[in-house]
């Protein structure tokens, strides 16, 4: 039994190097919560901290997929409960002041930490988070199932009822696997011509591209039909080659997103809770995030790597 004065977590330490700790229990400063939380999604982003690829001040805990329930309020906290079950993805939370917020547009608040990178995220027993960054989590959906969800969405665009085109390089059980998560048709980029494959389909009105890279991402927009757009989710800062006359004559679009506001991350929850959508994942306790993450990292694991705390 560990004592009611500390919590286990696991933290970054240096460049690579995940481990173990037991950190003093704090009370959350105004307009924060304290959270015991009981699983966390392992996703790539971690690397960030991990590897230190944003500016990080070790140590620190990773971890933006944390889901938990509230078990302290702090000063000047309203609309939050005592016991209730929330999320704490990337964007810490919104300050409620800058010109951005001010505006309506919380996404791009000018002073909302990153969770797991400018404070401690949820590869830990307890976190503190800012209560305008928490995500409200539906009674129906299991917090291991809930966690990924708070940064990754894999089924959505089917059950929203788009026509879905999953890309990746290689073909076989990849391509069993995109079609498991939804996808109606599969397209091999190691041996295909992605544009002229996506044309065929009669040319793509939106591509995802996850994959980090600025030629992947030049690659779909011969992909796209007249007016699509392709939203650049991986993280990278290769340059993005592409023609003045494909935005001019085709009017091709070209956008980046980082993650939504919380509001959007409870409707996020509750079209899975509704249309039971969930991730494939695999579980690991908590002690076990460095092989967790290594999994991850490794591109061995199938399935988000979820961590549980219980
Ligand atoms: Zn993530
Ligand atoms: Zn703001």
């Amino acid at each position: 039994m560990k004592s009611a004065s500390t919590y286990r977590a696991v933290q970054a330490v240096s460049k690579g190097k995940l481990e173990l700790t037991e950190k003093p229990l704090v009370d959350p400063p105004a307009g924060h919560v304290r959270i015991r939380v009981e699983a966390c999604g392992v996703c790539h982003s971690d690397s960030a901290t991990v590897e230190g690829i944003l500016p990080i001040a070790w140590p620190r805990v990773p971890g933006h997929e944390a889901v938990g329930r509230i078990e302290v309020i702090g000063s000047g906290v309203e609309g939050w409960k005592v016991g209730q079950r929330v999320g704490v993805g990337f964007l810490g939370g919104s300050c409620g002041y800058c010109d951005y917020c001010r505006d309506g547009d919380l996404v791009n608040c000018t002073n909302q930490g990153y969770t797991g990178v400018q404070q401690d995220g949820g590869y830990a027993e307890m976190m503190i988070a800012k209560a305008s960054g928490l995500i409200a989590v539906p009674d129906d959906l299991s917090s291991v199932d809930a966690a990924p969800l708070l940064c990754a969405g894999l089924k959505y665009a089917r059950r929203m009822g788009f026509e879905v085109v999953a890309i990746d390089r290689g073909g076989g059980d990849r391509a069993e696997l995109s079609k498991k998560l939804g996808a109606h048709h599969y397209i091999d980029s190691s041996s295909t011509d992605v544009a002229k494959a996506l044309q065929a389909l009669g040319g793509a009105q939106m591509v995802l591209a996850t994959a980090s890279g600025g030629k992947a991402v030049a690659a779909a927009l011969g992909g796209l039909r007249r007016g699509g757009v392709v939203i650049s989710l991986g993280a990278t800062d290769e340059p993005i080659e592409l023609s003045a006359f494909d935005l001019l004559f085709r009017q091709l679009g070209v956008d980046g997103a980082l993650t939504g506001t919380s509001k959007a991350g409870d409707a996020t929850l509750r079209f899975s809770a509704m249309s039971e959508v969930a991730a494939m994942i695999e579980t690991m306790p908590l002690e076990k995030a460095a092989e967790a993450y290594a999994k991850m990292m490794s591109g061995k694991a199938r399935f988000r790597m979820v961590l549980t705390m219980t």
